[in-house]
């Protein structure tokens, strides 16, 4: 029987070792934590629990489609994705409904409601031109590229504005400039700079507003644990605290991992874990590191887990308080690689929809702002200002006294981060989509010079996120089939 070996248990593992355990395949997973599930994750402390990372979901179908009937959960559509508060007083709801939300913005922005709907039309149109190919396809293989939608995604390159930066199509688009900072802020969806990033990245509102925007019953951890319970089902044997140390490879094939207690064999191994730190350890490649240190980081997070006493009915579940000048936010987050004096404020309260996620009369508060990667700069002293500067602003743009409030903290920094999934840097997403060609240096999902080496996960193609890593994997059981024929004949 072939034997498969996963590296890693984040999202993009987990949904490896289910679609091969499902081809016939035996498949261990190596984890070097003592829990599956990487960045998705939760914690539970003096009666709150929190999604500890990811807290928004697109694409629910490509969780379900890897689950049996009876380990799907109930999964809601938002109907309001995101409350937005700016710092001149204005409150703008999201709404799922196109319609809807449009007339939001019409009203509250005093903008034609026409524009928001042309513009996600068109977010639609680069989506429909560019999903086959950069999210749940491989471009890295010549027949992939050699195809009728290929050829049409290539004659209608103009529709994906990869020429303009989101910042400039969306001033273009939407002229209002508190519609422009909404929309510039999918930017930090894949942890990129909405100043640099194309603006093919306008596709992220597509997925939220015109697809939806979805919380699963039980919080967001419910993904990775339903997902590790199907892969439990499926035979896959799992190995925590066990760090994959190198990989190995003879004759341009790969022979199996070399794990504290020895050497495990196999035909194919998966590695899920950060790209960088894959060719900085497991199978160092110096050129190659090279290569992939050469596109910028995307950015990092810190973020304070409040348990809050008290019911706060302004807020919704997602709720984000706009600083006063997003360019000079992100110039700091990339540039200059440390805080801004304003950030903007993202707090996600799960328990509004979970309300076991707090005890009574409490809220869950996770409260985030972006953050640069970690380069070694004195977090201790950032963690405390920006504690400072949160409370203020919130305070300031709510007219309520919050510090009061908080009756349980936990803290996550960027260096946090890197030592509990080692992305290097503490960056969310791998590399960010700073430069016009990041999707395309982006490290594919294989190796064509050593056999049965696969890749999955946010570092690699198609990029970070649920859903994008999930597609990672789709893209890996694809081509560990096509190898597997190949060898059968
Ligand atoms: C704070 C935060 C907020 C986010 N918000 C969202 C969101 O709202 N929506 C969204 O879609 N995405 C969001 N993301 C991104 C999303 O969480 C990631 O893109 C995705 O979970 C990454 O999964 P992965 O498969 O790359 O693996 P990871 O989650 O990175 O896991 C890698 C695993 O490999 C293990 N590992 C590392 N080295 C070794 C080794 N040598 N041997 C064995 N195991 C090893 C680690 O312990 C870890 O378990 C967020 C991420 C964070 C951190």
């Amino acid at each position: 029987m072939t034997q498969a070996i996963i590296i890693g248990s984040g999202i993009g593992g987990l949904a490896a070792a289910i679609r091969l355990a499902r081809q016939g395949i035996n498949v261990a997973v190596y984890e070097s934590a003592d829990k599956a599930g990487g960045k998705v994750s939760q914690l539970n402390f003096d009666g709150f629990r929190f999604d500890a990372g990811p807290s928004l979901l697109t694409l629910p179908e490509l969780v379900h489609e890897l689950l049996d009937d009876d380990l799907r959960f109930p999964i809601r559509r938002l109907e309001v994705i995101t409350k937005y508060f700016y710092p001149d007083g204005t409150h703008v709801l999201a709404y799922s409904d196109v319609e809807k939300f449009s007339a939001e913005v019409g009203q509250k922005l005093d903008i034609p409601s026409s524009k928001v709907v042309n513009y996600l039309k068109k977010a639609a149109k680069v989506y429909e031109l560019t999903s086959d190919l950069f999210i749940f396809g491989s471009f890295h293989r010549i027949k992939n590229l050699m195809n009728f939608k290929s050829l049409k995604t290539l004659i209608q390159f103009r529709h994906l504005q990869a020429l303009n930066t989101l910042h400039e199509y969306n001033r273009q688009e939407l002229s209002n400039g508190h519609l422009v900072q909404l929309f510039d802020r999918y930017a930090t969806y894949n942890g990129s700079n909405p100043y640099q990033t194309p603006a093919t990245l306008s596709v992220i509102s597509h997925l939220e507003h015109n697809l939806g925007a979805f919380i699963p019953e039980g919080g967001m951890f419910q993904i990775t644990d339903s997902l590790y319970q199907q892969a439990i089902r499926l035979g896959v044997k799992f190995h925590f605290n066990q760090p994959v140390l190198k990989v190995e490879t003879a004759k341009n094939q790969v022979s199996g991992v070399i794990i504290d207690t020895g050497f495990a064999t196999a035909d194919i191994v998966v590695s899920d874990i950060d790209i960088h730190r894959f060719y900085s350890s497991l199978l160092p490649d110096k050129k190659r590191l090279a290569r992939i240190t050469k596109e910028e980081r995307s950015s990092s997070a810190l973020i304070f887990y409040w348990g809050m006493k008290g019911i706060f009915p302004e807020l919704d579940i997602h709720n984000i308080f706009f600083s006063s000048d997003y360019q000079d936010e992100f110039e700091h987050l990339f540039r200059q690689k440390d805080l801004f004096n304003d950030p903007t404020v993202y707090i996600y309260i799960s328990s509004k929809y979970n309300p076991t996620d707090a005890p009574e009369g409490c809220e869950n508060w996770f409260v985030m702002i972006n953050a640069p990667a970690d380069v070694g700069q004195n977090w201790h002293e950032l963690i405390a200002q920006s504690r400072q500067r949160i409370l203020e602003k919130l305070e300031r743009m709510s007219g309520k006294k919050l510090s009061g409030s908080i009756v349980s903290e936990q803290i996550l920094s960027p260096p946090d981060i890197f030592k509990q999934t080692g992305s290097v840097n503490g960056s969310l997403y791998g590399s960010s989509s700073n430069s016009r060609y990041a999707s395309f240096n982006r490290h594919a999902n294989f190796r064509s010079d050593i056999n049965g080496l696969y890749f999955v996960g946010g570092s690699v193609h198609p990029g970070g996120g649920i859903p994008l890593c999930l597609s990672s994997a789709n893209i890996v059981a694809k081509l560990v089939n096509e190898q597997l024929q190949k060898q059968k004949k």
